[in-house]
């Protein structure tokens, strides 16, 4: 983490949830984020029918929320997709788009990845667009192509000012709800590629957060965080705890309070 990027931790939530719960979790979340430095920024991207209800609770908090996908298409005939613009219309900051579960259970191509990265910034949201290689692939030396590839599909159809609007989460497939994390060497030299990828796109995209995501837990979070281009998390299943994401946010806010 350096001292110039503000740390940011966002809860994946994925299809998990139902009101009453969501609604302690969203309180506890909300109540605990007041205690953080306000250079570590918090979000929650819920099921799209949770949005009113994060709208509802998160409102007047530190704590963001947001989506966990928009559709490729402004509006029309598309049984099922929901537009960013509809999910901006409940105050949501952010947009997950590419997620490695979209990518392989709905097939979504590196090229829908963008247009998805475009309408979410079209409506106003940060898109989180993830990148990340499976087993096979780091096991075939490919993760610098595999991801570079993700990330440039991205890059291409941006101007560097609105690359410069994007997040951008590693999520290496094989650590994703695994229980098993990339090390923190590993994440940092993933990182460390994607950062020269984005500065090579213009100066003002070189601070573009970069987030680790896969199996990010209390126990971990402080020696990812620490690393020099690891700016925050995009957690799962420990987003679902308070005490777990909570403790994960300090850990993002006692690294950023060591590095200034
Ligand atoms: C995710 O799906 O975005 C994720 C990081 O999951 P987990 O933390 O459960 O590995």
């Amino acid at each position: 983490m350096s001292n110039q990027r503000p740390a940011l931790v966002v809860g994946n939530w994925k299809m998990h949830g139902r009101l009453a719960g969501n609604a302690v979790l969203l309180q506890h979340v909300a109540q605990g984020a007041r205690a953080l430095p306000q250079d570590v920024r918090v979000g929650v991207c819920v099921p799209f029918p949770y949005l009113p209800q994060a709208q509802a609770l998160l409102d007047g908090s530190p704590v963001a929320w947001g989506a966990q996908d928009v559709s490729a298409h402004e509006q029309g005939a598309y049984t099922g997709e929901v537009a960013a613009e509809m999910v901006a219309e409940f105050g949501a900051a952010y947009a997950i788009v590419g997620h490695s579960e979209r990518r392989a259970y709905h097939g979504e191509s590196p090229e829908l990845v963008a247009t998805k990265t475009q309408r979410a910034l079209a409506a106003g949201l940060t898109p989180i667009v993830c990148v990340g290689e499976t087993l096979e692939q780091r096991e075939a030396d490919a993760t610098r192509d595999v991801v570079g590839a993700q990330l440039d599909a991205v890059l291409a159809v941006l101007s560097a000012d609105d690359a410069a609007r994007i997040v951008v989460a590693y999520e290496p497939v094989w650590a994703i709800g695994t229980g098993k994390s990339a090390t923190s060497e590993q994440a940092q030299e993933v990182h460390a590629f994607l950062r020269e990828r984005l500065a090579a796109k213009g100066a003002q995209v070189a601070d573009v957060p970069l987030l680790y995501g896969g199996s990010v837990k209390p126990d971990n979070a402080v020696e990812l965080f620490r690393q020099p281009d690891i700016d925050g998390g995009l957690i799962g299943g420990a987003s679902l705890k308070d005490a777990d994401f909570l403790a994960i946010c300090a850990a993002a806010a006692a690294v950023a309070d060591s590095a200034s």
